[in-house]
């Protein structure tokens, strides 16, 4: 069983020395008496949160161990359940190791794949995790109507892009930022944004949001906090709704500059709600049932960055985290393990 473990905690961004490639044997039968899933993983999801579990300090993840193989969401192959709800060849999606076979002991993590006739690595993605937060963000916290104006930061990234789709779909207008031109090209040509900027050119950002929102915004997606949350502050509408993602300006070790703009959300009766992803699993078939059909008629895009071979996963965890905070990543990045 080849597994990519986890060498010690790490301050800064991580490098591929802090995990190593190993080899070990693990049984392919699930133990006596045990309700444990033995299973295959096809695709492995880098997510940001990872970085968080590479250092001991307390989050709200608990960290990896050190000596252990990493672990994220995934999808995989049942091989052998002895669980009454999975059986030999289901497909599922969950929390699984970073490794070719795993022993899953709380299959209650995992859930069935009902329709692989879509690509099953979208469930690391639009159909999986970031998709999830993307509807919870959206249309659960902040209750949309069609005709809203809808703006979204990191708006090419995994959950991003389905956010400005989703609003799409319910008729409301979408503005995305990115910090490049590849993204700002993708969220207008393929991801279907009305508009899109490339907030890095923007000298001033009140001013971008009001070129492009001259009427202002309904409903505000968070995933960067600092200076662009306190330029969306000044430009919202009355009534409006901010859902806080998430703030990845504020993830590295040099803090943004303050939020000044608060005060401006009092008089508009501005609701601004954080919320995590975990406690809206019961939406997921909702969820599958809204996004499902237009995948399958291609109304739906979702753009992917895949690495090829458990033995490329440190490389590419490497590669995202540096991308994440660069911007130099493109497409929700993830791992084929390879070995089918
Ligand atoms: P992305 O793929 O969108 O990657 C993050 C992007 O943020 C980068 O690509 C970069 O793009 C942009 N960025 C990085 N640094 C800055 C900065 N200083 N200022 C502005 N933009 C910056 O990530 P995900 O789609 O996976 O996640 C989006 C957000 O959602 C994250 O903040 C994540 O933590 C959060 N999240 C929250 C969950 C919840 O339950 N609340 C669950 C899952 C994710 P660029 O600069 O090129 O635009």
């Amino acid at each position: 069983n080849k597994q990519i473990i986890f060498k010690d905690y790490v301050t800064g961004f991580p490098k591929e020395s802090d995990m190593f490639l190993t080899t070990s044997s693990i049984s392919l039968k699930v133990p006596e008496g045990s309700n444990a899933l033995v299973v295959k993983n096809l695709y492995l999801s880098c997510d940001s949160y990872m970085l968080r579990m590479m250092k001991p300090s307390p989050s709200y993840v608990p960290s990896y161990v050190p000596g252990s193989p990493l672990r994220g969401y995934g999808v995989a192959r049942v091989l052998e359940s002895g669980h009454p709800d999975f059986k030999r060849g289901d497909l599922v999606w969950g929390v699984t190791g970073w490794e070719e076979y795993s022993l899953i002991d709380t299959p209650d993590t995992q859930i069935r794949i009902e329709h692989a006739d879509v690509p099953l690595s979208y469930y690391t993605g639009i159909l999986g995790m970031p998709g999830m937060t993307a509807y919870a963000g959206f249309m659960e916290v902040c209750s949309p109507k069609k005709g809203e104006y809808v703006f979204v930061s990191a708006a090419s990234g995994a959950v991003g892009q389905v956010v400005g789709q989703l609003a799409k779909l319910l008729g409301c207008y979408v503005v995305g930022s990115g910090g490049s031109k590849e993204k700002v090209e993708l969220l207008k040509s393929k991801l279907g944004f009305e508009e899109a900027f490339n907030y890095k050119e923007e000298q001033d950002l009140d001013a971008a949001l009001k070129r492009y929102f001259p009427e202002g915004i309904d409903i505000y997606f968070e995933n960067v906090g600092g200076k662009m949350l306190d330029a969306v502050m000044l430009n919202m509408r009355q009534h409006g709704r901010i859902a806080l993602c998430g703030m990845i300006s504020h993830y590295n070790p040099v803090q943004p500059e303050g939020i000044h703009n608060l005060m401006a959300l009092i008089a508009k009766g501005i609701r601004m709600q954080g919320f995590m992803v975990y406690d809206y699993f019961d939406k997921y078939p909702k969820y599958l049932d809204l996004i499902l059909p237009h995948i399958r008629d291609g109304k739906v895009a979702y753009v992917e960055d895949i690495a090829e071979g458990l033995e490329n996963a440190p490389a590419a965890l490497v590669s995202l985290f540096s991308g994440l905070f660069s911007g130099s990543n493109l497409g929700k990045p993830l791992i084929a393990v390879g070995g089918d």
